[in-house]
């Protein structure tokens, strides 16, 4: 027998939460940000459901040509341009567009000798600091790549940090739109702004011929806990579900796993599930993260280790050896555990548990 552990990836949710997308933003189109192989999701695995965007957005060349590959022949955007002039030799073969957010990559883009001309998003840096030209230099950037006869079309792109903050007051995207409003408006070229918060929040306020899905593609709420998946209609793309391989009773004094960090105050039940930090679920996950046994609430208890990490059974008197746990995602009979309550818990975010999805459990797409 495998290990009990598998995660599930439900492909009808993923067309689901890129309908909502097209919904919110009824006047843009919809890419489908597949960076970081599917946010942990597997390229191939949602493929089915991503090919309802309108284009596919990443950043790593093996996942653009695995795309390619896949047989997609839409628009596919790097999302972090070239990283060397050899990478535009890829960008003409697999017809990719790509993101130019410094002065190097307009430099190669002039010495490189192609027959067809290149699509470019050209990045202001508006507030984020990260990739882009700042204000000062962006327009600069736009005169000298319209000027070269290696680009055809130039569309426009920021990114925002904070368009999930709970009060509009307190989060940069007001300032962050004024500064591209103020350096782009006059600029031809398609626009495209809004990451999932922003499609979520504000897509009425911020005009985005495209919006970049990433998080709410598969589920995730950037707002959560102001928000939930419940809020926005998003429906989880990940299922992460394990079993009881073993029961232990503790009386008063006992404790739990390594470090002894849980003692029981009273006589528990407890069950060890097969499924550690080293299958991805996050180790700095407190005693009272949720679980779902057998699509029942319950909380961890103790430290979660390599493999294993234990559950509270106290309360649940038909759950025992063999149950179903979900540490995430779809549960039985209806039940959702969110993947972004046990995230919190693990005072993380849900990006990085998806993404931390470990190459040993076994997936299953369904
Ligand atoms: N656009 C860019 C440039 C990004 O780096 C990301 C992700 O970090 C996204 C869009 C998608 O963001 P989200 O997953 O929050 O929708």
């Amino acid at each position: 027998m495998p290990r009990p552990i598998e995660a599930l990836i439900h492909v009808p949710a993923i067309a689901h939460n890129l309908a909502r997308a097209r919904h919110l933003a009824p006047d843009s189109k919809v890419w489908a940000v597949v960076k970081a192989n599917a946010y942990g999701h597997g390229i191939a695995n949602t493929f089915e459901a991503v090919r309802s965007a309108d284009g596919i957005a990443l950043l790593d060349f093996a996942e653009a040509k695995l795309l390619r590959e896949l047989g997609w022949r839409g628009p596919i955007l790097l999302l972090e341009g070239c990283f060397e002039p050899r990478d535009l030799e890829l960008c003409s073969r697999l017809k990719l567009w790509h993101t130019v957010h410094c002065e190097q990559q307009i430099d190669w883009l002039a010495m490189h000798k192609t027959h067809e001309p290149h699509r470019v998003f050209l990045k202001l840096n508006s507030g984020m600091n990260r990739l882009g030209f700042g204000p000062q230099a962006f327009r600069a950037a736009w005169t000298r790549l319209n000027a070269l006869p290696q680009v055809d079309e130039i569309s426009l792109m920021t990114h925002f940090s904070d368009a999930d903050a709970q009060r509009l007051g307190q989060c940069g995207i007001a300032e962050q739109l004024s500064v591209f409003e103020k350096v782009a408006a006059d600029l031809p070229g398609e626009r495209s702004l809004s990451n999932s918060a922003a499609t979520l929040r504000h897509n009425s306020r911020v005009r985005s011929d495209w919006v970049r899905a990433g998080i709410m593609t598969y589920g995730g709420v950037p707002d959560f806990p102001e928000h939930d998946q419940a809020f926005w209609d998003l429906r989880p793309a990940m299922t992460l579900r394990s079993k009881i391989i073993a029961v232990q009773h503790l009386q008063p004094g006992d404790t739990v796993g390594y470090g002894s960090s849980f003692t029981a105050e009273r006589p528990m039940r407890i069950g060890v599930v097969a499924c550690g930090y080293a299958d991805g679920y996050p180790r700095h996950c407190p005693s009272g993260t949720p679980v779902l046994v057998d699509g029942k609430r319950s909380g961890t208890v103790g430290r979660v280790s390599m493999d294993m990490l234990a559950v509270d059974l106290s309360g649940l008197p038909q759950t025992g050896f063999g149950s179903e746990v979900t540490l995430w995602g779809q549960g039985p009979k209806g039940a959702l555990l969110s993947i972004d309550e046990v995230a919190l818990a693990g005072k993380t975010i849900g990006y990085e548990l998806m993404c931390a999805l470990a190459p040993r459990v076994p997936v299953t797409v369904q």
